[in-house]
């Protein structure tokens, strides 16, 4: 590992900005030092990373490949150099050439290569396998436009493309030689040959290049450099223009080319059987499964009857789920395998997580529109489908009446997660209560057909991003309260409950709070004028704008505390500022009011004088990493507020409780585990249970309108979106939403104990000290949510591989 002086990195950064700019430090432009700094980084990776490759390729370690259609990296300068051991080096040599580091961090484009939690998930998954050396590594798509980039104007959401790759990105490396061919359509011809085998050939199909761009995944400080390789579509070189055979098609299918790779679809949660995005799919399934194979023979196997004993695939959400058929016909097709054979071994090879229960994010797909892309995938997909439900005929006449609810091709369209249950050796939920609704409810069939199938993995995140990079002031207090092996032993955190007592630790820990708020407040003012208390709780919600995510009834709580205020200007509550940090899919009409809503709040209370302050709204645009990294270090207050059962885990909630956040939250995801760790008394809970909530949609014993009318403070709100705020604003659409869904996300019904909680939490926040031991409880608990537990459980009991 590198020991460098101070002086000596000075010196690098100067030959750095010499060489590529010809240009002295001080007449570099910041971006210009970002791009020194990041060659000085890249030149230590490069080392280790074929040193990584030697060492799988002589171990030859079962490998695990992630697939996804998403990974939310965030900014990798700062992480890499904390990961080489060299950040606080660098910041001081930055320092002593008169710049600011956070400056030059800045300069890095975030690649929005993701939504939200989903594409999170993947990136803290990629650090947590390379940190704790398994050998795992990531396949995805390299987007030229990540996730949009929002603009509030007049208060509503507007989208503008993100041209990431606008500046050369310094961590990828294009791999043409390793250039892989992808062919969609055409018709397939079956023939017989003289063995008796078959033989499937292809004609008018198009053919598409994949070709790798590997971004390397440092591991903390032990010199593993693992792989995420994005694939970008390409134009194969091979067919003339003169030999088109059609050319209108061919026009129609270069510019198929261009969007394979061209954007991320913006919808979380949610699914649009878009012809351009099961494109995308097969295309990453496709590439990558080539990819293994021929990595798994490079490594001198040459049986591929043996492939899950070196490889095994988990696929992020049913997103790659048609890997499975892509792999049966590599290995029946290409490979000369059985059905049975082959099945057998697709079955061994690939294990499924689920991320949601939402009806509507369940992918199905038109089978016209399989069948016409990918007919051979289709045949094979039907064939898995005639077998699976004879199966279930013959073998488990207790299931006949529910084959409609589990044949994976019904009412012409094609179950993603059927197929993905059925081709993988294991399924997971994300956090305990998502498992158990899927066990119990939304996939009980299949459980019961394959008991045994069905696991638990409660999501994680990195403690070496979310707590060491971007809270670097608590990171070194806790260290020199109990030590630093917490980095590497995140459970060790708990050691701190020992402390429970100690008065300077809580006080410092008080003190760092506000210090993190003080730079979150200039944040704020730079980004939106709003000058915020830093003294005032600083209540934040950020995340996806959703309607199970109920931002709404946060708004609805600060209409409720702006209307009492009005009334009384003098009533007694602790100043509080409300932050949000929030996207909605551009076609999501609801989730883009709310934010519209959000905005008008902020307008009429930052500017009411007779408020005298006590309440602030502020939205800051374009939530998306870099910017979570800066609002959770100063989060007093973490908004989980979700319809029990909808949210499948959460890693927000993880964050923020990880940088001493309370949450008040429903029994919802993870946040249950939270409350089994903390205890109810570290936490404020409130709403319907999951079981309530079943219960109600069963039952259609609650009616919106009757709360809506008995609650008066719900009547005024409701009132003042249908009317108008205050004379002025009117929300219509939301107030008729509301009744006409019958308030299917109970934001009505859970309002009266999501205000009274609000209240206890007002009382508990002037007695600094309880709430900072609160604080410290949450902190000592967090250390179960780092991600490298939640690998440690994939690796042993799905994986089952070891770390290097
Ligand atoms: C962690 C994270 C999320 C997930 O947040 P939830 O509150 O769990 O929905 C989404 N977006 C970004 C940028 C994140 O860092």
């Amino acid at each position: 590992m590198t020991n460098w002086t101070v002086e000596e990195f000075m010196e690098d950064i100067r030959k750095e900005t010499e060489t590529q700019f010809q240009k002295e430090v001080s007449e570099a432009s910041h971006q210009e030092i970002y791009f020194a700094i990041s060659a000085i980084v890249n030149h230590q990776i490069d080392k280790d990373w074929e040193k990584t490759n030697k060492l799988y390729k002589n171990k030859k370690p079962k490998q695990v490949y992630y697939l996804s259609m998403e990974f939310l990296i965030g900014g990798l300068l700062k992480s890499n150099l904390l990961h080489h051991q060299m950040l606080d080096v660098c910041n001081t040599a930055l320092e002593k050439l008169g710049l600011e580091p956070e400056e030059i961090y800045k300069q890095e484009h975030d690649p929005g290569l993701g939504n939200g939690g989903l594409g999170r998930l993947a990136a803290c998954f990629l650090d947590s396998m390379a940190s704790m050396r398994y050998p795992g590594h990531g396949f995805g798509i390299r987007y030229r436009y990540g996730l949009f980039e929002q603009r509030i104007i007049n208060g509503y959401q507007t989208e503008l493309p993100d041209y990431w790759l606008d500046n050369e990105y310094p961590w990828e490396r294009r791999k043409p030689e390793e250039a892989i061919e992808i062919i969609f359509g055409g018709t397939v011809h079956m023939h017989k040959k003289y063995d008796g085998s078959l033989e499937f050939n292809y004609e008018n199909t198009d053919k598409v290049l994949a070709v790798p761009y590997d971004i390397p995944i440092v591991g903390y400080q032990n010199q593993i450099v693992n792989t995420l390789r994005l694939w970008s579509a390409e134009h194969t070189s091979a067919e003339s223009p003169l030999e088109f055979k059609d050319y209108y098609h061919e026009i129609d299918h270069q510019h198929t080319i261009e969007q394979i790779s061209g954007f991320l679809y913006p919808d979380d949660s949610s699914h649009e059987g878009k012809h351009l995005r099961i494109k995308q799919q097969y295309f990453l399934v496709a590439a990558s499964l080539k990819q293994i194979i021929r990595e798994f023979k490079n490594n001198g196997n040459n049986d591929l009857q043996k492939l899950h004993e070196k490889v095994v695939i988990q696929i992020n959400d049913t997103h790659p789920s048609l890997a499975i058929p892509e792999l049966m016909r590599i290995l029946m097709d290409e490979e000369g395998f059985s059905w049975d054979n082959a099945w057998m071994v697709t079955t061994k090879t690939f294990a499924y997580t689920n991320h949601t229960i939402m009806s509507e994010a369940l992918e199905k797909w038109p089978t016209d529109m399989i069948q016409h892309l990918l007919p051979r995938l289709y045949m094979i997909i039907n064939e898995i489908n005639e077998r699976f439900c004879q199966g279930i005929w013959f073998d488990h006449p207790e299931l006949r009446l529910e084959i409609p609810k589990m044949a994976i091709i019904a009412d012409n369209q094609v179950h993603m997660a059927r197929l993905a249950i059925v081709g993988s050796f294991s399924v997971n939920g994300v956090a305990k209560l998502h498992t158990e609704i899927l066990k119990q409810q939304e996939m009980k069939e299949f459980h019961q057909l394959y008991p045994g199938r069905f696991q638990n993995k409660t999501n994680g995140i990195t403690h070496r991003r979310w707590l060491l990079m971007v809270n670097p002031r608590l990171s070194d207090v806790i260290s020199e309260t109990i030590n630093d092996r917490w980095i590497y032993r995140p459970r060790e955190l708990t050691h701190l409950l020992r402390h429970i007592h100690d008065k300077p630790l809580l006080t410092s820990i008080g003190k760092i709070k506000q210090q993190n708020k003080q730079e979150l407040a200039n944040v704020i003012y730079r980004m939106t004028g709003i000058k915020v208390d830093e003294q005032s709780i600083f209540d934040v919600q950020i995340k996806r704008l959703h309607e199970y995510k109920r931002q709404l009834l946060n708004v609805f709580h600060i209409m409720y505390l702006y209307n009492e205020l009005k009334d009384n200007p003098t009533l007694d509550i602790t100043p509080r500022t409300f932050i949000f940090g929030a996207k909605a899919a551009p076609s999501y009409y609801f989730a883009k009011e709310v934010i519209k809503l959000i905005n008008t709040m902020a307008e009429i209370i930052n500017h009411d004088p007779t408020i005298h302050d006590k309440l602030k709204v502020v939205f800051l645009e374009n939530y998306n990493v870099s910017l979570a990294e800066k609002i959770i270090p100063a989060t007093d207050l973490s908004e989980q507020i979700s319809t029990a059962s909808k949210e499948a885990s959460g890693t927000g909630n993880m964050k923020m409780m990880m940088n001493g956040a309370l949450t008040i939250g429903t029994l919802d995801g993870a946040n249950i585990e939270i409350k089994n760790l903390v205890n109810e008394s570290n936490i404020f809970l409130f709403g319907l249970r999951a079981e309530e909530v079943y219960h109600y949609y069963h039952s259609g014993e609650y009616q919106a309108y009757e709360e809506y009318q008995t609650d008066e403070r719900i009547t005024q709100i409701m009132n003042q979106l249908r009317d108008g705020l205050y004379g002025y604003y009117e929300f219509k659409d939301i107030y008729y939403h509301l009744l006409s869904t019958n308030d299917s996300y109970f934001v009505m019904k859970d309002f009266a104990d999501y205000v009274e909680t609000q209240q206890c939490v007002d009382q508990v926040y002037r007695n600094k000290d309880e709430w900072l031991s609160k604080s410290l409880i949450n902190i000592a608990h967090s250390g179960k949510f780092s991600s490298d537990r939640t690998i440690k459980e994939y690796a042993s009991s799905i994986w089952k591989i070891d770390n290097i």
